[in-house]
């Protein structure tokens, strides 16, 4: 690729079918050209106020802190496991793919004493393995990933909370691919501490965290304050826990940030607060259940398609993601050579894979504003049209007749 360098920014237009980011729903761009406020202009603070509102339904809680965290979601991931996790304290954490990996790698830097619950990638735990890891290490924290888009697999999450309540544990959950595209029920599963992002489910762009806290887990984390004479008051300090060691991700200072105190810590991003709360907006207009249901319908036509040209889909059916889907990459075909195929002369992009699955498997994402079935045909049409120029046999047209049956 050859051009000169330095002129303005005119990226070509590509339909982002992978895991992640995918495009962002047009009135989200357009939210983010608004004008900027200052931070404390009750303008601002009552747009923040409406965020909060807005992702209290679309994370089905009534979880008073319910607010953003300023990065993309591993801002979120961080924040919550920084919060939670004082150093030494035993944290269970479940791993079945990449994502859960990296949330071992991110307690070990807070000093975590880690256990781990590893399982084969592809598999996910069943609420037995959990208790039973649980009573075995006897954990002050748990953390665990909802969807890991490494493996395309959803772990059910339902009695989660519940269990590690009943062994008085703090437990933590990543929704990042799912928030916006498949049911959080973060008040029914009872899990203290969720956090996402947008760049998924929910059609923005990669930037903010969407997070939301137990009031069991904010008292926990209140209790961890940072103290400084005269600023904050010691009135809920407890003088044996030890402070949180990250500033920017202190959640007891961004949950003063974003409470009628507007204690001062970061700058708010301003334009990604507006693509968040406009995110949020078009997801509850469409409905929460609705939307569950166009992504299952997006992958199940999918799905139809890329076993009508006698691909094998990755994992088990029972608890696949409904937003994204793992295919092996069938023999003698080289995956990278079929992907750049699809980039190049259709604008298509779709995902490779990670450690385990390097290279066997490709990832198809039916996410948020393109889980649609025009985008899923003609992914499948793309896609039929790359793995014949490389040689795979296969059978022309059986993929978007397959997949549209599947609309009524
Ligand atoms: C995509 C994804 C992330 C991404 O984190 P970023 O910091 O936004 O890159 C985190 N967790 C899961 C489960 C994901 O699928």
């Amino acid at each position: 690729m050859s051009r000169p360098p330095f002129l303005q920014i005119d990226p070509p237009q590509r339909l982002l079918m992978g895991p992640g980011p995918i495009n962002a729903h047009p009135r989200v761009l357009r939210a983010m050209s608004a004008d900027m406020l200052g931070q404390f202009d009750p303008e601002m603070t009552f747009y923040m106020n409406e965020t909060m509102a807005l992702y209290r339904q679309v994370f089905m809680t009534e979880n008073r802190w319910t607010f953003l965290v300023d990065g993309t979601a591993r801002a979120g991931i961080e924040a919550a496991l920084a919060s939670l996790i004082e150093p030494g304290a035993l944290t269970l954490i479940l791993r079945t793919g990449r994502f859960g990996l990296l949330l071992s790698e991110i307690a070990e830097r807070l000093g975590a004493d880690i256990r781990v619950l590893d399982l084969p990638w592809g598999e996910t735990a069943t609420p037995d393995q959990i208790e039973e890891a649980i009573k075995q290490h006897r954990p002050r924290v748990f953390a665990c990933i909802h969807g890991d888009t490494s493996t395309t697999m959803a772990q059910p999450l339902d009695g989660i909370g519940e269990l590690c309540r009943r062994y008085d544990v703090l437990s933590y959950a990543d929704v990042t691919a799912t928030l916006g595209g498949m049911p959080v029920r973060t008040d029914q599963w009872g899990i203290d501490v969720i956090s996402g992002g947008l760049q998924k489910c929910m059609g923005g762009p990669p930037g903010s965290a969407p997070i939301t806290i137990s009031d069991r887990a904010a008292d926990f984390i209140m209790s961890r304050r940072h103290v400084e004479a005269g600023i904050r008051s010691s009135s809920q300090t407890d003088g044996s826990r030890i402070r949180i060691a990250s500033n920017y991700f202190d959640l007891a200072m961004i949950m003063d940030y974003w409470s009628e105190k507007r204690l001062n810590h970061h700058t708010e991003a301003t334009s990604m607060l507006y693509a968040a709360r406009e995110a949020a907006c078009i997801v509850l207009e469409e409905g929460l259940e609705n939307r569950f249901a166009r992504h299952t319908q997006a992958s199940t036509a999918l799905i139809a398609g890329l076993r009508a040209m006698n691909l094998e889909i990755f994992g088990q059916d029972a608890h696949r993601m409904t937003n994204v889907t793992g295919l092996w990459i069938p023999e003698n075909i080289n995956g990278e050579a079929v992907r750049t195929r699809m980039r190049e002369d259709f604008g298509i992009e779709i995902g490779t894979a990670f450690g385990p699955l390097a290279g066997r498997i490709w990832r198809i994402g039916t996410m948020g504003y393109n889980a649609v079935k025009h985008k899923v045909l003609l992914t499948l049409g793309a896609l039929e049209a790359a793995l014949a120029a490389e040689g795979y046999p296969v059978p022309r047209g059986a993929a978007v007749d397959a997949a549209l049956a599947c609309w009524p």
